[in-house]
């Protein structure tokens, strides 16, 4: 469908030379170019309005065109304009101390511009924590199947999606993959719990097969996002923690996506009490998109390894732009936002009174499972539900165009086998209105119900 299947045509008729992320060259289709935004909603330069169902890229938390955070930047600008992490500035210091207020723990944290980047520095983080605490061997890290962790090559590395890295392997040596918690298409047996349980139990096999003294650390998020929204039962995440502490291992917490109430808690991992990771990574919701910025904060216990006295003892990372004064205002106005409007309660109850209503739709005969947590929602589309054949590349994308030309974007992604993006996935900002996420259901079951 040409509506999604858009490309870099604009309504005045010219090929632009942005090289924008879309993946197959149409020369028949038209790109969206948007001017503007408010709310839940942004309007293209023929005027046309979309209520934008994923968040730009799950970023907008707090949707389009707030004035309060356009202020924050613009007011941090005029006091200070840029100045370098290599020295210390007000909003970074402050927002580091907020975001280990929101963690409940001691954290310290390094600012970056993006969630790779937040990624990467946690990989470099673990090494070289690992190499001064006197297990120099440890360097791998294990990721699940189906992740997503970033587009640099250390985060691509971690990112176990084949399509993604298949013309840019080989990937970075030491990263590993062990299947994820995917109960709906999991070889194991038994009730959805026992199936993650045992997909954690190989991760542990896996650390053994390696050698616990080879392996630094895991990634996870607390639900895989872009490979398909993936929800595990909270003893997984508990196992994980808890294998991870058993040998030594690092548990980087992936929270670009989940953090800042997108989950129904201000962070994923918060559903599963008990869990403290030993890094968690932040992008996304942190700014809610106003600016870039990326963050990875680290347990008080392991920062101490970085003080100690020595040549290259302190972190060889540096970054220009990471922690920008205005980016890190921008963050702290998103958060005060966040607690003062009761983001992550209205997240709750609008996800579980209205959002829930877009699971009547496993009633449809091409709809596997409904996955949800919070205002983070993914139908897995199948052509039989009894074979679980995912739904062809090309009906999702008629599913997909056909919500666009009734004013609503959605997603699809998943991977579920090379080629296959069979899960749709609807997040829409945290602040949408009741009305906003009527239309979505109305939209998205329309278009269903007419397939
Ligand atoms: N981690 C997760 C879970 C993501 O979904 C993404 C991006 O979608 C990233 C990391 C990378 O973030 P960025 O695109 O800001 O580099």
């Amino acid at each position: 469908m040409k509506a999604e299947a858009e490309m870099n045509q604009t309504v005045t008729g010219k090929e632009s030379r942005l090289w924008n992320a879309m993946h197959k060259h149409n020369p028949d289709a038209k790109a969206t170019v948007a001017v503007s935004g408010e709310g839940s909603w942004f309007t293209d330069e023929e005027g046309n309005q979309y209520l934008d169902g994923v968040s730009g890229l799950w970023c907008l938390n707090l949707g389009y065109g707030r004035q309060e955070i356009v202020d924050a930047a613009a007011e941090q600008m005029k006091k200070l304009s840029y100045f370098p992490l290599t020295m210390n500035h007000q909003p970074a210091i402050q927002l580091a101390d907020k975001l280990s207020e929101l963690l409940e723990a001691d954290y310290q944290t390094f600012f970056s511009n993006s969630g790779s980047e937040a990624n990467e520095t946690a990989f470099k983080i673990a090494r070289q924590y690992h190499m001064q605490t006197g297990n120099p061997g440890k360097y791998k890290f294990i990721s699940r199947y189906r992740a997503y962790h970033g587009s640099t090559m250390g985060a691509m590395s971690a990112t176990a999606q084949a399509n993604r890295r298949v013309k840019y392997d080989p990937s970075a040596p030491g990263f590993l993959h062990v299947a994820p918690p995917y109960s709906y298409r999991s070889l194991f047996s038994g009730s959805a719990e026992e199936k993650d349980l045992r997909a954690a139990d190989e991760m542990e096999e896996m650390i053994k097969w390696e050698g616990e003294e080879t392996v630094a650390a895991v990634i996870m998020e607390p639900f895989i996002s872009g490979g398909g929204v993936i929800i595990p039962s909270m003893k997984y995440i508990q196992r994980v923690a808890d294998i991870c502490e058993k040998y030594n291992v690092l548990l980087i917490m992936d929270e670009v996506v989940s953090g800042f109430g997108r989950t129904g808690k201000m962070f994923g991992f918060k559903h599963t009490a008990g869990v403290q990771p030993d890094i968690v990574t932040m992008a996304k919701g942190l700014t809610s998109g106003y600016l870039p910025l990326g963050a990875t904060s680290v347990k008080a216990e392991i920062y101490e390894a970085f003080k100690q006295e020595g040549k290259d003892n302190h972190l060889r990372h540096v970054s220009t732009y990471g922690g920008h004064p205005a980016a890190c205002a921008v963050g702290l106005k998103n958060i005060e936002i966040i607690e003062k409007e009761k983001i992550v309660d209205r997240v709750n109850e609008l996800g579980n009174s209205k959002l829930i209503e877009l699971h009547d739709l496993m009633n449809h005969k091409h709809v596997g499972e409904v996955r949800q947590a919070g205002f983070l929602l993914g139908l897995e589309m199948v052509n039989d539900k009894t074979t679980k054949e995912p739904l062809s590349e090309a009906k999702m994308g008629e599913i997909v165009g056909a919500c666009k030309q009734k004013g609503l974007v959605i997603g699809k992604n998943g991977d579920t086998v090379p080629g296959g993006n069979n899960i749709l996935i609807i997040a829409p900002p945290l602040t949408s209105s009741e009305e906003d996420l009527n239309f979505i259901i109305e939209t998205v079951s329309s278009v269903m119900h007419s397939m």
